[in-house]
Formats: C-alpha cells, sequence, structure tokens
C-alpha cells in the first residue's frame, strides 16, 4: 500500500523523526530534574568521601555477643525484652549440666541451682562462679541481670528463692546477699540461656 516509497522510506521519512521529537519533548521536560539531579548528587559523594575513593558502606562493629541470629534471642540480650511466662522449654529442663549466656557461651548458671520457682521463667538461686553476673538496678527498683562477659541481659535478680539451709555450698561473692533468710532468685529468660547436658549424665 505504500507504493513505490517503501517502508524502509517511510521509517525514514516519518517515523524516525517522529519519534525524535516526542524523545526531545521528554527530553526538554525532563532536563531540568536531570540536571539539577546531576548537579547535586554528585557534589554530596564527592563531600562525603576521600577524593578519588569508591564510596564505601558505614563500617559499624558488631555488637558485642552478637554470635546469634535468632532475633527474638537477641531481642532479649540486647534489648532486655522479657519472653513470656511458660514459653521456654528450658522452664521445664531438670536434666544436669550448664547454661550458658546464649550472646557469647559464658557460662552462667549450674543445674545445681536450678529450681523450680513457679513463675515460667528458668530459675536460679546462685551463679555459676564468682563475677560471671552483673547487675544493674532498674527504674522501677528492679534489679536486672546480665551477662559480665558480654552485657547480654539475662533477666532479673529477686529476693524471694529458696530459704536458705545449713548445708547450703558457698554462693559466689557476686551474688546478691541473702535476705531475710532467702537465697536470690535468679529470673532468667530461657532465649537467653543455651543449656549443656553434662557428658557424664548424658551417656
Ligand atoms: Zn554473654
Amino acid at each position: 500500500m505504500f507504493g513505490s516509497m517503501g517502508v524502509s522510506r517511510l521509517l525514514r521519512a516519518v517515523l524516525i523523526p517522529a519519534a525524535m521529537s516526542v524523545a526531545a519533548a521528554f527530553s526538554a521536560a525532563d532536563s531540568p530534574a536531570l540536571v539539577r539531579h546531576g548537579r547535586t548528587a554528585p557534589a554530596m559523594h564527592e563531600a562525603q568521601r576521600p577524593h578519588g575513593s569508591a564510596p564505601q558502606p558505614p563500617q559499624l562493629p558488631p555488637p558485642p555477643g552478637a554470635s546469634t541470629r535468632n532475633p527474638l534471642r537477641l531481642a532479649v540480650l540486647r534489648l532486655g525484652v522479657t519472653e513470656p511466662a511458660w514459653t521456654s522449654p528450658l522452664n521445664r529442663e531438670a536434666r544436669a549440666g550448664v547454661f550458658a549466656c546464649a550472646g557469647c557461651g559464658a557460662v552462667v548458671f549450674s543445674s545445681d541451682a536450678k529450681f523450680d520457682s513457679g513463675s515460667g521463667w528458668p530459675s536460679f538461686w546462685r551463679s555459676a562462679a564468682e563475677g560471671t553476673i552483673a547487675y544493674r538496678r532498674e527504674w522501677d527498683g528492679r534489679i536486672e541481670c546480665h551477662c559480665a562477659a558480654c552485657g547480654g541481659h539475662l533477666g532479673h535478680v529477686f529476693a524471694d528463692g529458696p530459704r536458705v539451709a545449713p548445708d547450703d555450698p558457698p554462693a559466689p561473692k557476686s551474688d546478691l546477699a541473702p535476705s531475710n533468710g532467702r537465697r536470690p532468685r535468679f529470673c532468667v529468660n530461657g532465649l537467653a540461656l543455651t543449656f549443656a547436658q553434662r557428658a557424664e549424665e548424658a551417656n
């Protein structure tokens, strides 16, 4: 239907100029924004990095004890969130073994001092060793306890643990002293702990 003109000539004569004019119209419409971006964005980058170097992402040190990728654990260890009561399997853990900080692996409690407090959280009446746990009084008066090695939040300590018995093994001096005849009660988030069964018990 195009006769002697042919499709290729038609393209050159009509369609290509038309396309170019449309492109020119878009270019003219966009040019102020393009120029504005083109001038400001590189200037900001140049100001932020040393001359001639490629842009680098900010280098932030990992938080101490960030060995876990479990977001729930991180919420407990790093933000001080309290897990819901009765949710940790460690609350029912009755085997002999040691409980380590889930953030750094430092042993913080032993099954020897675990007892059923009825609170819904793993509970201990003494720490594993001298200086393994550090304390901080919170705004509401409660005493927060955390791993002395990495700072990971463990839980809280209350003065209503089991009654002192004459044959109690000595507790670390860094533990809270008994009060009114009761040992301290470490009320600990199970998410802040990992449990390792003692080898002789596991066989
Ligand atoms: Zn730790």
